[in-house]
């Protein structure tokens, strides 16, 4: 028995065997073949998608005989899009063509097929565009020798590996858990891990070399610990303390109806994150009043392509509807740095937090964004939706983005579509120089929403994704609690709202810091809200206000801790 501490995401104990997953590789290798290379690179792909062939076949004839007959069929139609001229013949010819190495070609040509499928009316046939990408990605897998990651998903298992994609971990649904040895509390894989709400520590340094296949785990999201072979005596304690976990977050549900308002009568509005609005049942069963992040760069994340407008369109309206007159917050594509795109990968930035991320990548490519902004806008139609621009910095990116906001109104004019004509346009404050000028976005944007997860990483200059340094990643540093106190002052100042929707927000032992900094509004991962309301149930804004007051004061962070955890225990 030996134990592995990392950073813990949450989610309670779980108690399972292991599947190291192999390390994936993000970017595609991108070649040019020399003189006589191409006849060997073409048997290499011919081999690769025989092997597919092979593990298709044999997934077949593993099915249990009573199951559903989607499952048979779309292994069928994988191994059919496996003969299909337009896919396996189409890339000989550009490998010939152009001397692409095998990888490259086979993706390139899957994601030209999958964005014809993507283009048809269809709905049946639009998803064939997903199979394409799929069966495409097994065969690139092999040419890759490295792990399917989909075959995985189907082993009820804690999974271990250096690291985990966000898209990748998409299709690791059915995990029991994640033990994951990069990446810090706020790195988009974390994020994602805690929003399947299963139990998840990252930050582990070496556990995908320690821990092998079929190792007995106790993973404790809560403490940061992976323990390996337990031994029977630490087994039953584990068994004993998930037990207690699991009766108080059934104790919890207790107050899903129960209004959001503090002792001393402060009304709170409490809000979801979601990354796919499949999500939203979760929201509503969690009792949030609205969604106050829809990540939507998930929609583009695990594909080669775009998704074209009709399709954004339908997952925002599906999020919009299902939350039934709750605003749904709809943050603009906010990609690069830890959520670089397969479909937009050029050549690496040199400092990926640092380079063209989220609006910056928008407005450089303005055709891209309007595709999403007129689907957004066609959403607002179904009921109450806002629009969210990431990563401001500049006023002239609050201009230029108003600017196309207003042209994509003019286009769905001219076609006729309905849409929200006062569709409210928020900004992210994630990076100081937005804290700071927060009086000025506030007479441009309707409302404002702290992401504390990067205004921490670019207040502190620590990389959120990077475990190195994730012990100088400080949440409750004076530095960022000055920053998100003078962005709360500044919008309740001018009237206009402003929530958190950065981790912080879904942190107990920071509910009572951000009630006494003025907040009113928190948007979190339906798992923890109701953790947060039973904090806020307890609150007493009226004696909090000026004891955060003198907390925000000091520039001592021993003091500040100090003063934090006085804070938490005596309320
Ligand atoms: C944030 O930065 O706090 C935020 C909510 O955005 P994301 O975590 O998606 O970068
Ligand atoms: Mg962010």
């Amino acid at each position: 028995m030996f134990s592995i501490h990392g950073t813990g995401i949450g989610g309670g104990i779980v108690i399972g065997r292991a599947r190291v997953l192999e390390s994936l590789q993000r970017d595609l290798p991108r070649y040019r073949l020399r003189d006589g290379q191409l006849e060997a690179e073409l048997a290499r792909l011919e081999t690769a998608i025989e092997v597919v062939k092979t593990e298709l076949f044999a997934l077949g004839e593993d099915l249990p005989v009573d199951c559903p007959d989607e499952a048979r069929a779309l292994l069928d139609v994988h191994a059919m899009l496996l003969e299909d001229p337009a896919l396996v013949q189409a890339a000989r010819e550009t490998m010939r063509e152009h001397r692409w190495n095998a990888e490259w070609a086979f993706s390139a040509q899957a994601g030209h097929l999958a964005a014809q499928f993507a283009d048809l009316e269809d709905a049946y046939l639009r998803e064939r565009g997903r199979d394409v990408q799929q069966v495409a990605e097994r065969v690139i897998r092999v040419l890759l020798g490295s792990t399917d990651v989909s075959m995985a998903a189907a082993e009820p298992a804690i999974f271990v590996a250096e690291d985990i994609a966000p898209a990748d971990m998409l299709s690791l649904r059915s995990a029991l858990g994640f033990g994951i040895d990069l990446g810090g509390a706020t790195s988009h894989t974390a994020i994602l891990a805690r929003s399947m709400n299963v139990p998840a520590v990252v930050g582990l340094g070496r556990a995908s070399d320690l821990v092998v296949d079929d190792d007995w785990l106790i993973l404790d999201g809560e403490a940061g610990l992976v323990i390996v072979a337990p031994d029977d005596i630490v087994l039953e304690q584990y068994r004993r303390r998930r037990a207690e976990g699991e009766r108080a977050r059934e104790d919890l549900k207790r107050l899903v109806h129960v209004p959001t308002v503090t002792r001393d009568g402060v009304a709170v509005q409490l809000q979801a994150n979601i990354e796919r609005p499949e999500e939203a049942a979760a929201a509503l069963a969690a009792g949030a009043d609205g969604i106050g992040l829809f990540r939507s760069e998930f929609l583009f994340l695990n594909r080669r392509d775009l998704p074209g407008e009709d399709e954004q369109f339908e997952a925002y309206r599906a999020a919009v509807v299902a939350m039934d007159g709750r605003p749904v917050t709809i943050r603009t594509l906010d990609v690069g740095a830890d959520k670089a795109l397969p479909a937009l990968s050029g050549t690496a930035p040199q400092n990926p937090a640092l380079g063209q991320r989220a609006i910056r990548y928008c407005l450089a490519e303005p055709e891209v964004f309007l595709v999403q902004l007129r689907a957004i806008l066609r959403a607002s139609a179904c009921g109450s939706a806002r629009l969210l621009i990431p990563m401001l910095a500049h006023s002239h990116e609050i201009d230029q983005t108003l600017r196309l906001v207003d042209l994509a109104k003019g286009q769905l004019r001219g076609r006729g579509q309905a849409f929200d004509e006062r569709l409210p346009v928020g900004g992210m404050v994630e990076v100081p120089a937005a804290a700071l000028s927060a009086g000025l976005f506030v007479r441009k944007l309707d409302f404002l929403s702290i992401g504390t997860n990067d205004l921490i990483q670019y207040t502190l200059a620590i990389d959120r994704a990077d475990h190195d340094v994730a012990s100088l990643y400080e949440p409750f540093h004076p530095a960022v609690l000055r920053l998100i106190g003078m962005t709360i002052r500044a919008a309740r100042r001018a009237g206009t709202p402003v929530a958190v929707c950065g981790e912080m927000a879904g942190d107990w032992a920071a509910t009572r810091l951000l009630l006494g900094m003025g907040l009113t509004q928190f948007s979190m991962h339906p798992a923890s809200l109701l953790r947060v309301k039973q904090e806020i149930l307890d609150a007493d804004v009226s004696r909090l206000s000026p004891r955060v007051a003198r907390l925000l004061y000091s520039d001592d962070p021993v003091r500040v801790r100090a003063l934090l955890a006085r804070l938490v225990d005596e309320g």
